[in-house]
């Protein structure tokens, strides 16, 4: 079985979707799940110590090109997550795009259309306007 299109996970999603029927649940539930997201990655860093925060002023130059802002800005990441973490945190991620999906459905907007137009904006704005 390959991997399922957004439309494929959108239907799934709806047709498991009895207990958040509501919107107002289900913005909760979305609000919820992409908290939980960020407290895992906390959680990598503070409860595991897999990875490391090390956040600094970012300085960059006006009129850098794409390669040159590439090396000058920094992630403030150290170290890489252990297998326990990405488990954890893609689990979370999972959990959002499923109530993200949901909300998507109830407002009748399609997830593979929200992807290709800001794949778009993507492509056509450059980096530094993403913002
Ligand atoms: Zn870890």
């Amino acid at each position: 079985m390959g991997t399922p299109s957004l439309q494929d996970f959108q239907d799934q999603v709806s047709e498991l979707l009895l207990r958040h029927r509501s919107l107002l649940d289900v913005l909760s539930k979305n609000g919820q799940s992409s908290a939980s997201v960020n407290r895992s990655v906390a959680k990598a860093i503070t409860d595991c110590g897999c990875i490391e925060l090390h956040a600094t002023k970012q300085t960059f130059a006006p009129g850098l090109n794409l390669e040159e802002a590439k090396e000058t800005v920094r992630t403030h990441v150290q170290g890489e997550l252990c297998e326990n973490c990405r488990e954890v945190i893609s689990t979370e991620l999972g959990r959002n795009l499923f109530y993200m999906s949901a909300l998507c459905n109830l407002l009748d907007i399609n997830m593979d259309e929200v992807v290709q137009k800001e794949s778009q904006k993507c492509s056509t704005l450059g980096l530094f306007n993403m913002s």
